[in-house]
């Protein structure tokens, strides 16, 4: 890719005012990669490894030397279909590879092999969530390629004159995705990226990492008078690597756009880079200079022919998805929707939540704890769920030892953050720091007589007919015992003796 040319359209100096904002309709497409969960690259045997040194898994095949032939991934295809079903598009008969050509040192055949005219799956949608409104958002196509190699411009010798490359990256497995201009708003736009990674993530498809770039993103924006059909100029907004960077920049460009037309000015179609440092977007290259790629059918490889008994294998083999995971949550843990959204964002909060749910037998307490209490606690050391240091198991444990009566919630509440520190199962801790509940008549019977003799001023109230300072003389025992006692059976104790 090119260095950022500098911004040939005007540059917006004045805020625009709400009012003005409001008479604009934004108008998004989304083109997003996504790495697909393979073993070796697309078509070639290489390992996949994300992080090894630099330039140990090539090949002639992705190095691109002269007379290398590509074979394609058979795994690669068989997620891009699983992606496919999972996004409701139509996948086609009979797919082809294409060659893209254009001249970039991170290419080294001179061309990248994708599909054009002939992708493997077309028309489908994701429907989106947002503020409890439901919104399908199409999705036009779904095609395979592979990625280019890796550009290195800092951190080594003569950095300064030298670019290094990476050709690890090369022949990655990608899935592109390309969503219709169906979103309106920053908002919609990275609710549509949140969603399509989960669904991605529990189709086990890719692992949607942005930050090591198996989940990548281009935005198209355009703004268009509210109440008009016609779409604007777009404009494509590239080097979008998280979803705050999407946001952030589609907020920038729908601006930038708004003060142009404002100012009796046009958009130009181009292409864009966002700049993080800036905290804006900045002119690439324009139309004028695109590329023009001379697309022809890739003859190294045979077209993709996908039958129907490839995909009821696919179908069948589907990971249960979201929404689904979210119906049956709710069906079988007679869970609240919000608590079933928070408990399937991810494949792993759910699976946790469900092996807890499973071991303490007890779904609903086992949901007010990985939400309320873990979720707190993890939170506070900067963890998350995949990395917790309690496991499902121990969690389960300890929510079944408050039902057993062995130890009061309350002191639940504090063995959960030395499970959390230690890693220990809550029965260990608890017998280790002598926290079970008292279950021992006599040893709880003496705690009793001790406060009854402690509190003589409340036990005449209490026999003069004040019934409601038992809740005090209860309190007295709890605090005497640490909250190792039942409060029920002080309870009973305390009126049997009182009476
Ligand atoms: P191109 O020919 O530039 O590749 P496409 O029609 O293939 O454009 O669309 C590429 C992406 O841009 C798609 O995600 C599509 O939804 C989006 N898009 C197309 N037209 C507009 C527009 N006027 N405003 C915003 N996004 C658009
Ligand atoms: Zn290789
Ligand atoms: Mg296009």
């Amino acid at each position: 890719m090119a260095k950022p040319a500098p911004a040939t359209s005007r540059i917006v100096t004045s805020r625009i005012t709400a009012e003005v904002a409001a008479a604009y309709e934004p108008v998004i497409g989304l083109e997003v990669h996504t790495q697909l969960k393979t073993a070796t690259k697309i078509f070639c045997g290489c390992a996949t490894r994300f992080g090894d040194p630099p330039n140990s898994n090539t090949c002639p095949v992705c190095l691109g030397l002269p007379g290398a032939l590509p074979v394609l991934n058979k795994r690669a295809v068989e997620l891009a279909l699983r992606a496919s079903l999972a996004l409701h598009l139509k996948v086609q008969e009979s797919s082809r590879f294409a060659r893209k050509n254009y001249f970039y040192p991170d290419l080294p055949k001179g061309y990248q092999i994708s599909m054009y005219e002939l992708p493997l799956a077309t028309g489908g949608w994701l429907e989106i969530e947002r503020e409890g409104a439901h919104k399908r958002i199409g999705i036009t196509r779904l095609h395979l390629e592979e990625d280019a190699a890796k550009g290195m411009h800092e951190g080594f010798p003569e950095s300064g004159t030298k670019t290094y490359i990476d050709y690890n990256r090369s022949g990655m497995p990608l899935a592109e995705i390309v969503s219709e201009p169906d979103l309106r708003s920053p908002a919609e736009a990275y609710a549509y990226l949140t969603t399509l990674k989960q669904v991605l993530e529990y189709a086990q498809v890719s692992d949607c990492n942005m930050e090591e770039g198996s989940l990548r993103c281009d935005a198209n924006v355009s703004v268009r008078p509210r109440g008009t059909e016609a779409f604007g100029t777009k404009v494509e907004v590239k080097n979008l690597n998280s979803f705050r960077y999407l946001q952030k920049a589609l907020e920038f460009e729908i601006e930038r756009h708004i003060g142009v037309l404002e100012g009796g000015g046009k958009i130009i179609q181009e292409t864009r880079l966002w700049n993080v440092a800036a905290g804006r977007t900045a002119a690439m290259r324009s139309k004028e200079f695109a590329h023009d790629y001379r697309y022809f059918p890739e003859p190294d490889l045979v077209p993709l022919r996908v039958s129907e008994s490839w995909m009821a294998r696919i179908r069948s083999d589907m990971p249960e998805l979201p929404a689904a995971r979210r119906e049956r949550f709710i069906e079988q843990y007679a869970l609240t929707e919000y608590n079933a959204d928070v408990l399937t964002a991810t494949r792993v909060t759910g699976d946790y939540f469900e092996k807890t749910a499973a071991v303490s037998g007890d779904a609903r307490a086992a949901a007010n704890w990985v939400m309320g209490d873990l979720a707190a606690l993890l939170k506070e050391q900067g963890t998350e769920i995949i990395e917790s240091p309690v496991s499902a198991e121990n969690l389960g444990g300890l929510i079944k030892l408050i039902a057993q009566g062995k130890i009061s919630g309350k002191i639940a509440k504090e063995i959960l953050p030395k499970m959390l520190s230690s890693g220990d199962a809550a029965d260990v801790i608890a017998e280790r720091e002598g926290l079970h509940q008292i279950s021992d008549t006599g040893a709880l019977e003496k705690i009793v007589d001790e406060v009854i003799a402690a509190n003589p001023k409340q036990v005449e109230q209490y026999r003069g007919g004040k019934q409601t300072v038992i809740a005090f003389l209860v309190g007295q025992v709890m605090k005497a015992s640490r909250g190792q006692a039942d409060p029920a059976a002080v309870n009973t104790l305390l009126k049997g003796k009182l009476v």
